[in-house]
């Protein structure tokens, strides 16, 4: 029967493939390490944790619990080491990496259907179903093998700006209005700035504390996207004159543009989350957090997620992606993990298991089957695959993604309702997958 290539055996790697071995497909699975690592590669064994050892929180209050929930329901690898080599770490869920690792690599080179070969793939296999998961550090003559099939939609940075949750907004101190009254004049929401406010808010970007670059992130030149406190820290008007130009966009409360404007864009179709538009930073999270509920109207913002910029390999997933991660022009091509633009370890496990699942269903011919949209992993492959092209950038799981719960819910209910419909729904979708 038809083979499964799977490239790269990290998080997304091993679950796709454990995934598809399971369900009686015969994989084999190429991982460059050790002859070649990476850059934040370090050891021999399949899917390294590279950075921090946590796979962040472990209650249902938090989309990332939920994800690991529902991954340690669906009988996901990397939920069953993680539980084997955890550590305690309060209300997070750490592990041991090298037990993680070593706990992986031995299921994966013991399992009967799965060929783990130790090789650098240059290109894309011509025949067979393949899944390519080699991730945010993806070797160079991969990618520009991957070119090929992604045209200019490949990127090496990422550039994310923080996202806010639309309830957490004080909508009294906004105001809806695209740039000289362009398109639809409500796709944007706008914190007007005074010239006070706006050069304390600059000199608090500079004073900022900021991450570091990493090694293998220094030198390089973000053309088009600096980080916000790179700009502030060219000049006093560097950033009215940029990003937060005021130009064309009238406050009606005064009748004329402020001195300085934020622009808010919708982050969804559902208008539940906005980013706030190029503000790609270095700057810490709790800095973030402090600095940015300095400005109007977002005095009590809750983040979806925080800004950040790295070095990253990821694909315009909406533009080249179905809702099963298959390529729309070679549907035998599956992209899993983190090069799909899901950010973080237990997302691009996530990602993993539903591309194992896909190249299972497609080698016997079953149709398609994707998560309900109200679950964790539904709720991630949902955005990855459908969310603006135009401003595409990486995601990790949050609870602004998922559908909102009919009525009116508590503020302190919300979460826990949907972590609730989330495994309701799980169940029946799992049921059918047996
Ligand atoms: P990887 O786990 O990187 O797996 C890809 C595999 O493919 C690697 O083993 C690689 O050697 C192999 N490979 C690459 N090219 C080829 C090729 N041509 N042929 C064969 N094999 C190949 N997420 C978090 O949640 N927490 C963190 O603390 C965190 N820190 C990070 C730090 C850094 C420096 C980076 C780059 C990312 C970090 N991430 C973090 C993000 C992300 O979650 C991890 O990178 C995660 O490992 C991604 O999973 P993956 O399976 O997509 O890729």
């Amino acid at each position: 029967s038809e083979t499964l290539t799977i490239i790269g055996a990290g998080l997304a790697g091993c679950e796709a493939a454990w995934q598809a071995a399971n369900r009686g497909v015969a994989v084999t699975l190429h991982e460059m390490k050790p002859a070649r690592m990476s850059p934040a590669h370090h050891s021999p064994d399949l899917a390294e944790l590279v950075c921090s050892n946590s796979l962040r929180g472990a209650s249902l209050e938090n989309a990332v619990g939920l994800l690991k929930e529902e991954l340690r329901r669906l009988g996901s690898l990397f939920m069953a080491a993680a539980d084997a080599t955890q550590v305690p770490a309060g209300g997070a869920l750490a592990v041991d990496r090298d037990q993680f690792a070593a706990f992986i690599t031995e299921r994966i080179a013991n399992h009967p259907n799965i060929t783990l070969v130790r090789n650098e793939a240059t290109g894309i296999p011509k025949e067979g179903v393949v899944i390519i998961a080699s991730g945010p550090l993806t070797s160079d003559s991969l990618a520009e093998s991957l070119r090929a099939v992604t045209g200019d939609s490949l990127y090496f940075y990422d550039a994310i700006a923080p996202i806010v949750e639309t309830p957490s907004l004080d909508m009294s101190r906004l105001f809806k209005a695209s740039r000289y009254g362009k398109g639809d004049g409500d796709d944007y929401l706008n914190i007007p700035l005074d010239q006070e406010l706006y050069t304390a808010f600059v000199a608090a970007l500079i004073a900022g504390e900021k991450v570091p670059y990493r090694d293998f992130e220094k030198g390089v030149h973000f053309e088009g996207c600096m980080p916000i406190e790179e700009l502030a820290a060219r000049g006093i008007d560097t950033l009215r004159f940029g990003p937060m130009k005021p130009v064309g966009l009238v406050n009606p409360a005064t009748g004329k543009e402020p001195h300085a404007v934020i622009q808010l864009r919708m982050e969804n179709r559902e208008a539940s989350m906005y980013n706030l538009v190029g503000f790609q930073t270095k700057l810490t999270w709790p800095e973030q957090r402090r600095i940015f509920r300095m400005l109007p109207g977002l005095e009590n913002a809750e983040f979806a997620r925080l800004g950040s910029m790295h070095r990253n390999t990821f694909i315009n997933s909406p533009q080249l992606l179905t809702p099963s991660q298959q390529l729309k022009a070679d549907a035998r091509i599956i992209f899993a993990g983190q090069i799909t633009g899901v950010e973080g370890y237990v997302e691009s496990a996530g990602s993993g298991f539903m591309a194992g699942l896909h190249a299972a269903m497609l080698i016997s011919g079953r149709p398609v089957t994707l998560p309900p949209q109200t679950t964790a992993l539904g709720a991630l492959v949902h955005h990855i695959t459908n969310a603006d092209v135009r401003h595409f950038q990486p995601m990790n799981v949050n609870y602004g993604l998922f559908p909102a719960l009919p009525g009116k819910i508590k503020k302190k209910d919300r979460r826990g309702l949907l972590a609730e419909r989330a495994l309701a729904d799980l169940e029946p979708w799992q049921h059918q997958l047996a």
